[in-house]
């Protein structure tokens, strides 16, 4: 693209409008200027305002057709290649760890959460044979056993995935070092619907893992089979003997 020589030669122009902006002192040295388009170029200048490191204000100047005279555009403070600046705005909805809402927070779900669908489409098992049974319909809506919404299969995947990748699964230090499985543990409490082919909840009160839902491959050393190994259990002492060489102290109750 022609560069314009006129907006090129705009610099004093340029820096003016910008002194019309700015308080003393706020702009320093000519940088460079941008052909941006026919008769329009922008003129660079080092920021030189405190705070402002490595920011540049820029001034767009143009001509119209045919006339000598060059006019600002526009005039912008702009962030440098190593400028401070705010990092980039992230969703509500995506800033959310897990663990941030506490007591008395709200966190509303959206409509469109995928991780939720209504539950005429994918219900709990149990409350979906009573619906289909069209006897025990009635008795289904009038006590709220339906649910307005209920997991997708989506959500139900993500939650399998985190609970089996996580320190609940398999491959937890503590189930690696364990020698049974939490399959064969009779702390295990067995749940139901399609995740109770994978997970249960652990019962143990001294586990690691009471109370939360682990894999049937997890595993640890609470496990219901494991027993004390001989070392272990309380050993016999020898009788007390007196000391027969030196002088024992005995204190009398
Ligand atoms: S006690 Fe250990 S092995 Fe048994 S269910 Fe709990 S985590 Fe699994």
């Amino acid at each position: 693209m022609r560069a314009d020589a006129a907006c090129v030669a705009a610099v004093d122009e340029a820096r003016a409008a910008l002194a019309e902006l700015t308080e003393d002192g706020d702009v320093g040295e000519y940088v460079r200027y941008v052909v941006e388009g026919d008769r329009l170029v922008t003129h660079v200048f080092s920021c030189t305002r405190r705070g402002y490191r490595d920011w540049l204000w820029a001034v767009t100047v143009t001509r119209a057709s045919r006339q000598r005279n060059v006019t600002v555009n526009e005039s912008v403070l702009l962030p440098g290649i190593n400028a401070l600046v705010a990092p980039s705005w992230v969703p509500y909805r995506d800033r959310l760890q897990s663990g941030d809402v506490g007591p008395g927070d709200v966190l509303p779900v959206h409509e469109d959460d995928p991780r939720l669908v209504p539950g005429w489409l994918s219900g709990d098992d149990a409350v979906e044979v009573m619906r289909d049974d069209s006897s025990l319909r009635p008795v289904v809506d009038e006590v709220g056993l339906g649910r307005v919404r209920v997991l997708s299969l989506e959500g139900r995947d993500d939650a399998a995935a985190r609970w089996y990748s996580g320190e609940h699964g398999p491959g937890a230090a503590v189930a690696q070092a364990a020698s049974d499985p939490c399959r064969t543990c009779g702390f295990l409490v067995r749940l139901a619907g399609p995740l109770s082919t994978v997970f249960g909840v652990c019962a143990n009160e001294v586990a690691l893992d009471d109370g939360r839902v682990v894999s049937y491959d997890h595993g640890c050393g609470a496990h219901s089979q494991v027993s004390f190994g001989r070392s272990a259990e309380s050993q016999s002492l020898p009788a007390l003997m007196f000391d027969t060489e030196a002088v024992d102290a005995f204190e009398l109750a």
